[in-house]
């Protein structure tokens, strides 16, 4: 079985701090409500959404060559067209945002999660080796995180039949997540407000590969390698032109 981007979303050590730094950041944040307060994930649900026009900066963690610097950057930036952010890739070590490539797992933090990072820490880290056909797939969908995007498959109108069972044996076997990582990046259900989310989007980028293996029946979802339409639209209307 392939294992492509997989990847977790990194919870924030302390959920009042993020919090403040969510609010700080764009106050409109406390005020996205969710459409189904049923799920667990809904309980003080808050968007996680940079202040549209703002400059978020990038760096790295770790001296790298000039190339795949450039070749991070150019992945970035095909988010650009479609927000109302600067992406600013600085030297040093201390941007908004800080990658780390050759990590342990693909994983980032969502949206102003990064400001609440100790600053000594990478925000988005890379697991897959800049060699690999599936690196920059890999780095559109963790850049959507830090955008401040869920993953698509916990989309309320998903309803994948996962076979449970053998996707944890599957995540912990391949990935090495605990059970608690592998119900929170993909059984429970995403309520934020439709109106950032869109309908269900099995194209998406934010979506995983669901391998047919792990879901009972004939259901199963292909590898995204680019933004698909619905998500420039999404990322369009959380960061609308001024
Ligand atoms: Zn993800």
């Amino acid at each position: 079985m392939p294992t492509h981007h997989f990847c977790k979303i990194t919870c924030p050590h302390n959920e009042q701090h993020a919090y403040s730094c969510a609010i700080n950041e764009n106050p409109l944040n406390a005020l996205c409500q969710p459409t189904n307060s049923r799920s667990k994930r809904a309980v003080g649900f808050y968007s996680k959404f940079w202040s549209p026009g703002r400059t978020i900066t990038i760096t790295f963690t770790q001296a790298l060559p000039e190339a795949i610097k450039a070749r991070v950057e150019q992945v970035i930036r095909m988010w650009e067209p479609y927000v109302n952010l600067k992406f600013e890739f600085e030297d040093g070590d201390h941007g908004d945002i800080r990658i780390a490539l050759n990590a342990k797992f693909n994983e980032s933090v969502m949206g102003t999660d990064a400001l609440s990072v100790p600053s000594y820490e990478p925000t988005l880290s890379i697991a897959t080796p800049h060699t690999s056909e599936d690196f920059n797939p890999t780095l559109l969908h963790e850049f959507g995180h830090a955008l401040g995007l869920s993953h698509e498959h916990q989309h309320p109108s998903a309803n994948i039949p996962w076979d449970k069972e053998k996707a944890f044996r599957y995540f912990q076997e391949t990935q090495g997540w605990t059970l608690e990582e592998i119900t929170y990046n993909l059984f429970d259900i995403d309520n934020s407000p439709d109106i950032y989310r869109g309908s269900y989007d099995p194209h998406s980028i934010m979506h995983y590969e669901i391998l047919n293996d792990l879901t009972i029946g004939d259901w199963t979802v292909g590898y995204n390698t680019e933004l698909s339409e619905q998500d420039k639209i999404s990322i369009s209307n959380i960061y609308p032109p001024a």
